[in-house]
């Protein structure tokens, strides 16, 4: 069973949620698929067993023994990713696309292609089960691509080590990312928070899984820091046929757990935020 965390927005305290759901089962497999900013390894500390460059795309560099400064290729990049600086023709590699049409009409061919390759998977273990998880090197692209191959690792794990259960921790939005997240998925977990863009991302966000026709509910995260928010979020869970498996309250333990590298069923497992996060899990099981 693959189920995924996702939020619409960015800081709804799903990375905690996902840690939790790790540490409640046994034996899991733990996939961070928010590949621009994995930060679960932190936490659970796996081990690496494996690392797997990620070529996320191409950049083009200059050679300057060759450049005769004609300055052919500025006026031919639509990405304005080349400029004259000081006389000396140069590439922005944030702004380069790797689209390599430089490096075709280049007349003395000073400008070579090469692969952007900082951004890596990584597989090991923990102490919930096996872990995996992608860092997505900044500036660099493709992170869907990156993303199925932590899915593709993940699932392959799973079937090796007979484990029953994926955990995946998705990144916010609805974009690329995303879809490459819960794409197959069994179930989705959307974390919300008690906001009026809370729940604009959430509309958009239940869009998304309703059109790829995924069992989807609903965790209000700190429900209590604006009660009548989170009413209306659940009013248009219940229009929409979605489920809300849980409200929890904002309780600074569960940032303490985190500073702590723990979850918060570890750090303090007799907690009410505790008890509700398995709750909310134990419907997610039954419902799958
Ligand atoms: S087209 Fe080639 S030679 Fe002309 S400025 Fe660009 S890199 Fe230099
Ligand atoms: S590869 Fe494309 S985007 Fe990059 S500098 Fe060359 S023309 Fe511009």
């Amino acid at each position: 069973m693959e189920i995924a965390v996702i939020s619409g927005k960015g800081g709804t305290g799903k990375s905690s949620i996902s840690a939790a759901f790790a540490t409640l089962s046994e034996k899991v497999v733990l996939a961070d698929c928010d590949v621009d900013a994995a930060n679960l390894y932190i936490i659970f500390n796996p081990t690496h067993t494996e690392e797997e460059v990620f070529i996320s795309g191409q950049k083009a560099v200059i050679d300057k023994d060759k450049c005769t400064n004609c300055g052919e290729c500025i006026n031919y990049c639509r990405f304005d990713a080349i400029s004259e600086i000081n006389g000396e023709v140069e590439i922005f590699e944030t702004s380069c696309d790797g689209c390599q049409l430089c490096s075709r009409i280049c007349p003395v061919s000073a400008i070579t292609m090469v692969n952007e390759d900082k951004s890596r998977m990584f597989a090991g273990d923990f102490r919930n089960g096996k872990m995996v998880y992608g860092r997505l090197s900044p500036g660099e692209e493709n992170s869907g691509r990156l993303v199925n191959i932590v899915r593709d690792k993940a699932k392959n794990i799973a079937k090796e080590n007979d484990l029953q259960t994926i955990i995946i921790d998705g990144p916010p939005g609805i974009g690329c990312p995303v879809i490459s997240t819960i794409t197959g998925v069994d179930y989705v977990v959307i974390v919300t928070e008690p906001t009026l863009s809370g729940l604009h991302d959430l509309k958009r966000t239940m869009e998304v899984t309703s059109n790829f026709k995924i069992k989807t509910s609903v965790i209000i995260n700190k429900f209590d820091l604006n009660t009548e928010m989170a009413d209306t979020i659940e009013s248009y869970c219940i229009e929409n046929n979605v489920s809300v498996i849980g409200k929890i309250p904002f309780d600074p333990q569960i940032v303490e757990a985190m500073v702590n590298c723990k979850s918060i069923i570890e750090f303090a497992p007799n907690s009410e935020v505790a008890k509700l996060i398995k709750e909310s899990y134990k419907l997610i099981t039954l419902n799958s």
